[in-house]
């Protein structure tokens, strides 16, 4: 085989009604083209489905779920990037300017990986609620600070920043 792999692109699987296997080229995320079953909307919500999940994988890495649905991951990514923002967001408030442009690049990322959960279907109060598990986090890690005396703030800040990155799924 020259495609030992199986990455080449595959024509529909399905067969004509002469028993002959079909010619057209399936749709985007399926293996049957559009005459073939492609056109149905559950087979290209499906289809859209494996299409975003397939992009996040090339963005941000495959979620670990051992075959199962991916979003329980997706999930805790977004809510990960969301408590993430909302640091760098406080630190830029306070005058570290330096946050500027890494804040742009995860506003980006959150907006995308957003973006990548709606199209795998995965419904938007579910992202609304990794959303506000993040700011949760970030109002955590606000309470212990101001239980925390002046003088260790910025260690005990360095220590959350530096953690916070350390466990980031994915990386
Ligand atoms: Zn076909």
């Amino acid at each position: 085989m020259n495609d030992p792999e199986g990455t080449a692109p595959k024509k529909c699987v399905a067969k004509k009604q002469s028993g002959q296997p079909c010619v057209n080229w399936p749709i985007k995320g399926a293996t049957v083209c559009r005459v073939h079953g492609g056109s149905a909307p559950q087979v290209k919500r499906k289809a859209q489905q494996r299409v975003a999940l397939a992009d996040w994988e090339r963005h941000f890495g495959a979620p670990d779920t051992d075959g199962a649905d991916p979003s329980a991951t997706v999930l805790a990514e977004i809510a990960w990037a969301k408590g993430h923002l909302a640091w760098m967001r406080q630190m830029i408030g306070e005058g570290d300017e330096t946050w500027i442009p890494r804040y742009g690049e995860w506003s980006d990322r959150l907006t995308r990986m957003c973006y990548l959960a709606h199209r795998m279907g995965i419904e938007e109060r579910l992202t609304d609620a990794a959303e506000s598990l993040g700011a949760s986090l970030m109002a955590l890690i606000e309470r212990v600070l101001e239980d925390t005396p002046d003088s260790a703030r910025p260690v005990v800040r360095e220590s959350f920043m530096r953690n916070l990155r350390a466990i980031q799924p994915g990386t």
